[in-house]
């Protein structure tokens, strides 16, 4: 959807407004976030997962990031409401700060038709008066609705879905694999289980079945699943099944330590992934 260009027009400061806009399907916000937190991360090749930057973003408590929403909820139902003066004014109190941990500081309002007439004015009248280092992202589902001064203002990207392919066809694979985690037993051959998801890159395998051991632990000391809810049955099910659950924690540094291997040899090994099923059924003994 961004393509490197333009990610570089938004590091050298060229281009300081976003509007990402669909009129045919909701746009989906997280894959917006995610975008946010790449630009924010402070390694730049990809989304780092590991700097500061990375680490206040996962915690929602980034300091150089603000949403502005027209989201409310009334008997835990979602509305959209227009988005008055008072919320914007949260935005002078965020410029207030320098920058914390990321070069830029970032502003998303969403939706951007449900920005009413003040609030448009007061957003307007503070884009002219803005610092640099400062990138503002709306977000509409309904362009002929926005503020004619704001289409002018911002640069404008239609939202596209291939991301959306990408999910349904990870989320395929997923399914796939923890099925046949599920399935597998003890002594059983591991042939069916390959043929299946033999198409599947493998680092996605061993990381669904890092999470799913995960998940058997988190079952153990919560009665709750954190990454795969739709498996709880399965899961808590499986959890059960296992006496001495520490033996879990020694079987996924061992499954991390094959991955580590695996990265950087970078070849699918049967025999590593032998291992690794194994270490895995080795939970249920
Ligand atoms: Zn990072």
């Amino acid at each position: 959807m961004i393509n490197k260009k333009i990610f570089k027009l938004i590091k050298k400061n060229k281009i300081n407004n976003i509007l990402f806009y669909n009129n045919k399907y909701l746009i989906n916000i997280n894959s917006i976030k995610k975008i946010i937190k790449y630009i924010l991360c402070t390694k730049k090749k990809k989304i780092c997962n590991k700097c500061l930057s990375c680490n206040l973003y996962n915690n929602n408590n980034h300091p150089d990031f603000l949403i502005i929403n027209s989201l409310y909820y009334k008997n835990n139902i979602e509305f959209n409401k227009n988005i008055k003066i008072k919320k914007l004014k949260l935005l002078n109190k965020f410029l207030n700060f320098s920058n914390i941990c990321s070069k830029k500081k970032i502003i998303l309002i969403y939706y951007a038709e449900y920005l009413n007439k003040n609030s448009f004015n007061y957003l307007i009248n503070f884009l002219e008066n803005k610092k640099r280092n400062l990138l503002i992202i709306l977000v509409t589902n309904n362009i002929q609705n926005v503020n004619f001064s704001i289409l002018f203002k911002f640069f404008k990207i239609l939202y596209k879905k291939n991301n959306f392919k990408k999910k349904i066809l990870k989320n395929n694979y997923i399914n796939k694999i923890i099925l046949q985690l599920i399935k597998i037993k003890i002594n059983s051959s591991f042939k069916k289980f390959l043929n299946i998801i033999k198409n599947i890159p493998l680092n996605i395998i061993i990381n669904v079945i890092l999470k799913f051991l995960e998940d058997i632990i988190f079952f153990k000391f919560t009665k709750n699943v954190k990454n795969f809810l739709y498996y709880k049955i399965h899961i808590s099910f499986l959890s059960k099944k296992i006496k001495n659950i520490y033996i879990i924690y020694n079987i996924i540094n061992i499954i991390n330590n094959k991955l580590d291997l695996i990265n950087k040899k970078k070849k699918f090994n049967i025999l590593y992934f032998k291992e690794i099923l194994l270490n895995y059924l080795y939970i249920y003994k």
